[in-house]
Order: C-alpha cells, then structure tokens, then sequence
C-alpha cells in the first residue's frame, strides 16, 4: 500500500507498521496520524478477505514518506518488478499510440483472484485499477447459478486495456472454460491468424465475450449452445464497463450472437456484415465469426471477414500493404 507507482496494492499491514516503528522519531505526528488510520483501515479490509485495494494517486502522495525515510522499505514485491511498456511503438506493426507518448509512465495492476496471477498495465493508474476491480468482480460472478456451477472459470478477457481494436466474439467454449482466456481453441486459432495478418498481436487489441462464463450443457458431455437472452443480458453489464473503460476506436462484432448482443435484434449478420454501426459512440463492424470459417471453407468468405477487417485497418489509420490488400482474392 506504500509504494508511489501502483494502484493497486496488496493491504500487507506488515510492510507498512514495522518501518513506522523504525523510523517513529522521525515523523511527523500528523504522519503517524495518517499512517495509523491507513494501517487500521488496511487490517479490516483484510479481515473481511480483501487481498487489493485500489488507490487513488493523490492518497498515494499523501502517504508519502518525508524525505529521511528510504523509500526502499516501503515498497511491496509488486513495485520492483517494472511493469512492460502498455503501447506497442514500432510504427510498421502497430496502430498508432492512444495519446500515450514514450515518456508516459506505465502503471501495473495485479490480481491474483482464484489463483490466476494477471498484470495490467496501462499509462492510465486509475483506468488499470477499475479494470482489476471490474475483472474481480466479474469473476466472483455468480448471478447465472447454473453457469456459476458448471463453470470451471470465469473468461473475462486478454489483451490491452489501452488497445484501439477489440473483438467481441459469443461465448467461451470448453477451451476457452478450461483455460480462462477467450478464443484459444480452433475458432481462437483462426482469430489469432486474423489478427496477426492486420500485423498486430493478441496483446495489442482486446479479446471478450458476450457471455463470460461457458453456457452449460446439462447431459452432454461436449458440446457448445449460444447463450440465451436472459444470460447475454445479465452478462453484457460486465462487457459494457470493459468497453467504456478501453474506449476502442473500433469494435469487431463476431457473428450473430456478438451483433445482436450489443445492437439488439439487427437485421441478421449476413446483411449487416461489413457495414459500420455505432455501440456506445463507437464504430463497430458486424463480421463473420470465425467458426463459420471453420465450418465454410470458401475462398469467398474468409475475402468477405478480410474485406471487413480491411475497413477497421482503414478506420484505425493502420498502414495497409499491396499483399494485404490482396489477400483471398482469387488469382
Ligand atoms: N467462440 C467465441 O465466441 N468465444 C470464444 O471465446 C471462443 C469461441
């Protein structure tokens, strides 16, 4: 909770009390003031099971040490680890850095809720800390008991939360329940081929779902079935708050479920497909899923997701190669 970078911090009483009672004679009482009722408030939050709190810049800077204390000691394990650059910069792969300049200091968040060790980084503290709190929330989710019990994660999302593209595809599948990361089975495969083919990586856009938790099929030992209404309804809350905390330039709707989950009932996604809409001010493109590429072959279709995919590069100002350009197209 002491360190001067991070805003998300584990509540360690421990790290804070024993270099107050080490440097006691030199701080000032109001200090001491502060610092107890941080420690107080620190402990209950413990006691109830709280593992990270999210901490404004300015109680950081409140908190900070006067001058004779070395700083050193009141950093967590979490500071001294420095976060990774949140914005790709080389120009020939990536999309042009979201009003994020080179100087720009990066803040990492950490969440370790069911075990699963994540970092977010962002150049924005406040953003990564609502997004940890988002994902927390999100997967302490039990509002689909059915899904909560057949569930063995909840697929929040993988990627950038600075990123300028994000895909929104349907559901998590048994790759997908099993892993806790959206799109890494087949369908996910092909994704990542799309992807990289803009010249980008996974972990320069977002990857969500509709629905966060895999739709259960009772009875069936495999098997995937689109989530119902009710589901994409009580889930898309989460959706909604990871997109206007990312706050895209463009979002890729994947197939019907994904269009009609964030449009409401659309015209159907073969009309739709390639033509832009707008969800929450932002320009989003209906496409193709890519498990319809999966299960059609043609040349013809996977030109019509590329074509799409296309417009977005274009939108996002991406520089576009003759060889991209051409791609699918018959010889
Ligand atoms: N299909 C989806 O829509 N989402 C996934 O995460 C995987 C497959």
């Amino acid at each position: 909770m002491c360190n001067g970078k991070n805003t998300l911090v584990e509540p360690t009483v421990a790290d804070c009390a024993s270099p107050r009672n080490r440097y006691d004679g030199d701080v000032s009482d109001d200090y001491r003031q502060l610092l107890d009722a941080t420690i107080q408030h620190l402990e209950g939050l413990k006691s109830r099971g709280i593992r990270h709190v999210a901490v404004a810049p300015e109680t950081l800077r409140a908190l900070a040490l006067p001058a004779k204390v070395p700083a050193a000691h009141f950093q967590s394990p979490i500071s001294k680890t420095p976060a990774p650059p949140a914005v790709k910069t080389d120009p020939t792969i990536s999309m042009p850095p979201k009003k994020v300049s080179a100087s720009t200091p990066v803040a990492a968040a950490k969440s370790e809720v069911s075990n699963l060790k994540i970092e977010i980084t962002s150049s924005a503290p406040e953003k990564a800390a609502a997004f940890i709190a988002l994902r927390d929330r999100a997967l302490a989710c039990v509002k689909c008991p059915h899904l909560a019990a057949s569930r063995k994660s909840v697929v929040f999302g993988v990627g950038s939360i600075d990123a300028q593209l994000m895909f929104v595809g349907e559901a998590p599948g048994a790759d997908e329940d099993e892993q806790g990361e959206p799109f890494v089975g087949r369908a996910g495969q092909l994704l990542t081929k799309i992807i990289q083919a803009t010249g980008l990586s996974r972990s320069d856009v977002y990857i969500a779902n509709i629905l966060k938790c895999r739709p259960d099929t009772p009875g069936q030992s495999a098997g995937n079935r689109p989530p119902t209404p009710e589901e994409r309804a009580t889930c898309l809350p989460y959706l909604q708050e990871q997109i206007d905390l990312i706050q895209p330039k463009a979002i890729v709707a994947l197939g019907a479920t994904a269009v009609d989950g964030l449009l409401g009932k659309t015209l159907g996604i073969t009309k739709l497909r390639g033509n832009w809409q707008t969800y929450r001010g932002i320009p989003l493109m209906p496409t193709y899923h890519p498990a319809y590429l999966l299960r059609n072959q043609a040349m013809s279709e996977k030109r019509k997701v590329w074509e799409d995919i296309l417009k977005v590069m274009e939108k996002l100002e991406m520089p576009i190669s003759a060889k991209q350009r051409n791609f699918f197209l018959q010889a």
